[in-house]
């Protein structure tokens, strides 16, 4: 029995480039894909939102003397070429899909609205959601927040390449430990790098909850619409 009914599925673009170290690793595109039918299959209503950080991100290019807007429109566009992939995959092996765009681009993607969201949901359709919030000077994690709360998700779950949530990076320091479960003033309080703040105060301010698992391993988003404890909850 699936715990969820609605999910906010939130990926990293980074995450995407497997391997490769850049651009969309196939494989690990594939293995998106069908973690995601798999859950689909069980009847749980799935938005899904992307990033853009395997290809473009409007800070780097700031650093690099770019206008602000202008990198992250670029880091915008990069959302839409990820969701297409993730589309296309999808399609690849019969998972019925819809690619929603935040800034108008027919016909790459129909014009996002909540309620073209929920229908397409509703009819067993995955639907991804592209262009983050569709303004600059914002991140794809501020989008999953948004657009989950929008949806009315039940859960955001945020799949990252580690397990959850520690008290330091656990790439960095090896005295690090796993939470279960944290309140989202905790993890602002100890300013851990869960996502950015902004996106955690909007759902803390409206009640989303957000589960951090490692997405890199196959079979680990069933374990999770299934139950099984493998990552960290963020709650009030
Ligand atoms: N971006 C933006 N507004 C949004 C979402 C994304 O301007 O609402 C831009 C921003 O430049 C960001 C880039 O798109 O750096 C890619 O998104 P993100 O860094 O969140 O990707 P991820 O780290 O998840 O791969």
């Amino acid at each position: 029995m699936a715990r969820f009914k609605r999910i906010l599925l939130k990926l990293s673009g980074e995450s995407l480039q497997g391997q490769q170290g850049h651009g969309i690793d196939p494989e690990r595109l594939g293995d998106y894909a069908r973690q995601v039918k798999e859950i689909s299959e069980q009847g749980v209503q799935i938005g899904i939102v992307i990033g853009g950080g395997n290809i473009f991100r409007g800070l780097q290019g700031a650093g690099k003397g770019f206008d602000r807007v202008k990198g992250d429109q670029m880091g915008m566009l990069a959302t839409v070429i990820n969701s297409l992939a993730l589309s296309s995959a999808l399609t690849a092996i019969g998972c019925k899909n819809r690619v929603l765009t935040a800034i108008r681009m027919e016909p790459i993607g129909e014009f996002y609205t909540k309620w073209r969201a929920i229908e397409s949901m509703e009819q067993g359709e995955v639907v991804i959601m592209s262009c983050g919030t569709g303004s600059p000077y914002f991140t794809t994690d501020t989008g999953s927040s948004l657009r989950g709360i929008e949806i009315e998700a039940d859960v955001m779950l945020k799949g990252t390449r580690v397990d959850g949530v520690y008290t330091a990076d656990p790439e960095k320091d090896p005295t690090a430990t796993k939470f279960d479960e944290i309140t989202y003033d905790e993890v602002l309080a100890r300013n851990l790098k869960v996502m950015d703040l902004s996106a955690i105060v909007m759902c803390r301010d409206n009640g989303l909850p957000i589960y951090v698992f490692n997405m890199d391993q196959v079979g680990n988003l069933r374990r999770v619409i299934n139950g099984e404890p493998i990552g960290t909850l963020v709650k009030a």
